[in-house]
């Protein structure tokens, strides 16, 4: 009677939350489903000084195009993306310093594109937070959205960015970390259109075990909500309590938290370095991210089950896209107790759930098509407070471990 009592609440709690018909910030533009490789304009990474104020972009996860000084106190930098027409990810990521303290007004004008993300600020490139909003401000007065910001300079190194930066070294350092665990093993899966690892972090402790579960994120290179969550969700996996070492044994996780290097180096606002959003590229797999690790997952698994799948993305708000309740999957009801398990753990958290058809080439729909898996797109707030990220992630594996020891054998 209790758990009928706490489905109908969860039921009542899920049903109030779904939000379509929100205008989305992201979008298809045209062509986006075909996925042949197509050009883009590789970053100029460069220097730029103007009368004791320096700025680059000559490191990876930087963009910014040209630069100028309309005066001592402001600056105009531009920003394009990789090609067009793109998704309206607007990444941007530069470091300023000046020679004595002084505070410039900075104005980011984007072509193809409008501002999008509240800008983030580091002292060091690894510790983060958003600019105090009384020095930031959209500009909606001109055809597109610019970026107004006040920064405090001096001659200590100011990091501004799009998001925190979080590029393949960091991912590196933070699998090599994690996959020291005893349940952990690291290796390269494939490699990417620049020939840099793909990498893949496999956890479980059973050889043998033939129950699989399937993490990517990090196809759209500015989503770096996303990755924090995959973050918090692994090293969940990882913990040394009873659950998760019980889930080790029966389960192996195969994940590679960063499908898309070549874009996360190089500042791309959403595609690979072949012009190409790599999450429309899951029924034709003309990319080599895409195909290496689809490969991997289906030659890996073999006959085996994949139980759940998630992808982790960010976009304006937290949703999870999951799919359609008609289209039955191997592990019934798994995905509304998931969503019921967040939803009672976190009582003042809105779970927002999105389901769909299986009919457009992202990773959600070739996982459920080629492995009746319990599948979705999880996608993070752009702007998410980043502990609450953490936590929902956590209670989301803890969930996903629970559930997934009492689906029978
Ligand atoms: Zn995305």
């Amino acid at each position: 009677m209790r758990s009928l009592l706490l489905l109908a609440l969860a039921a009542a709690v899920l049903g109030g939350c779904g939000r379509r018909g929100a205008v989305p910030l992201s979008y298809d533009p045209p062509g986006s489903t075909i996925t042949t490789s197509k050009p883009i304009t590789k970053p100029a990474r460069r220097d730029w000084s103007f009368g004791g104020i320096g700025v680059t972009n000559s490191y990876d996860g930087a963009r910014l195009g040209a630069l100028e000084a309309v005066h001592d106190t402001l600056l105009i930098g531009s920003i394009r993306p990789e090609n067009a027409p793109i998704n309206n990810s607007a990444w941007f990521g530069f470091k300023i310093w000046s020679s004595a303290p002084r505070s410039v007004w900075l104005r980011l004008e984007y072509t193809a594109g409008d501002h999008r993300y509240v800008p983030k600020l580091s002292p060091d490139g690894r510790t983060w937070e958003s600019i105090d909003p009384a020095s930031f401000r959209i500009d909606t007065t001109g055809e597109r959205q610019a970026g107004v910001m006040r920064l405090e300079l001096s001659s200590d190194t100011l990091w501004v960015s799009g998001q925190e930066r979080m590029t393949r070294h960091w991912f590196a350092d933070w699998t090599n970390l994690v996959g020291g665990h005893p349940d952990a093993t690291v290796s390269e899966l494939g490699q990417s259109t620049y020939g840099k690892p793909l990498r893949l972090l496999d956890i479980g402790s059973d050889e043998s075990s033939k129950e699989f579960v399937l993490i990517i994120s990090r196809q759209h290179p500015p989503e770096v909500t996303g990755s924090h969550a995959v973050v918090a969700f692994l090293e969940r996996l990882l913990q040394e309590d009873r659950l998760a070492r019980e889930f080790r044994a029966r389960y192996r996780t195969l994940a590679v938290p960063l499908m898309n290097p070549d874009g996360v180096d190089d500042g791309h606002w959403r595609h690979n370095a072949g012009g190409v959003d790599l999450n429309r590229d899951w029924l034709t797999f003309n990319q080599p991210e895409t195909r290496a690790v689809s490969d991997y997952f289906v030659d890996r698994v073999g006959s085996g089950t994949v139980r759940f799948a998630a992808d982790f993305h960010s976009t304006q708000e937290d949703v999870f896209y999951t799919t359609s309740r008609n289209l039955k999957t191997n592990t019934p009801g798994l995905i509304d107790q998931w969503l019921a398990d967040i939803a009672l753990a976190l009582p003042d958290y809105v779970v927002n759930d999105d389901p769909s058809g299986v009919d457009s080439p992202v990773s959600k729909a070739w996982f459920y098509k080629t492995f009746r898996a319990t599948a979705l797109t999880y996608e993070v707030g752009d702007e998410q407070d980043r502990a609450r990220i953490r936590e929902v992630s956590r209670v989301g594996a803890e969930s996903m471990m629970r559930r997934l020891l009492a689906v029978p054998r």
